[in-house]
Order: C-alpha cells, then sequence, then structure tokens
C-alpha cells in the first residue's frame, strides 16, 4: 500500500459533509480508481483508501463529526483483535 497522492480536498469534503454521491464520485488522484471511505464503528476514525491496484490510502483521520452517512461506510470489524477494540482504531494502524 501507498499513501494517495494529494487527498486532502476528498478529505475536506468529508469534513465537510458533502453528500455522499459526491464524496463517491471522487477518483483517486494517484491512479483513477473508485475510492473507498471506511469509517471505524463509533464514527470517530475514517480512511480513504482506492480499489486501484497499487490500495493507495490515507493515513488515518480522526473526525470529531462524521458525516450523516458514515454508517454506509462502516467498516465491519471481522478479526477478534479489531472486534475487541471496535470503537478505535487497531493500534497497528
Ligand atoms: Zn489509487
Amino acid at each position: 500500500m501507498e499513501l494517495i497522492p494529494r487527498v486532502d480536498p476528498i478529505l475536506q469534503r468529508i469534513r465537510l459533509h458533502d453528500d455522499l454521491a459526491t464524496v463517491e464520485a471522487a477518483r483517486c488522484p494517484g491512479c483513477g480508481a473508485a475510492i473507498r471511505v471506511d469509517f471505524w464503528p463509533g464514527g470517530r476514525y475514517f480512511q480513504v483508501r482506492c480499489e486501484g491496484r497499487i490500495l493507495h490510502r490515507s493515513v488515518l483521520q480522526k473526525i470529531d463529526e462524521p458525516p450523516p452517512w458514515w454508517t454506509a461506510w462502516m467498516f465491519k470489524p471481522v478479526e477478534s483483535i479489531i472486534t475487541r477494540f471496535a470503537d478505535e482504531p487497531h493500534p497497528g494502524l
């Protein structure tokens, strides 16, 4: 995985609570692939990633007020260690 270059405008759209369709319409600035947003259960942390072959991602973001649609992109923990800390990101991220 590599960091998404020039991702700030996408992060800003999420922080300004742009509607879901607008955020989904954004393409990865690094490779042009579709982007996804993973919100952790609790809605206080998120990460933007792309679906391209390089798997660009942003660094983990903390947000005080998630956009109204955040549960649509809620990350579903499947690993026990992540489930245990479900409201907070895994410490290794
Ligand atoms: Zn990409």
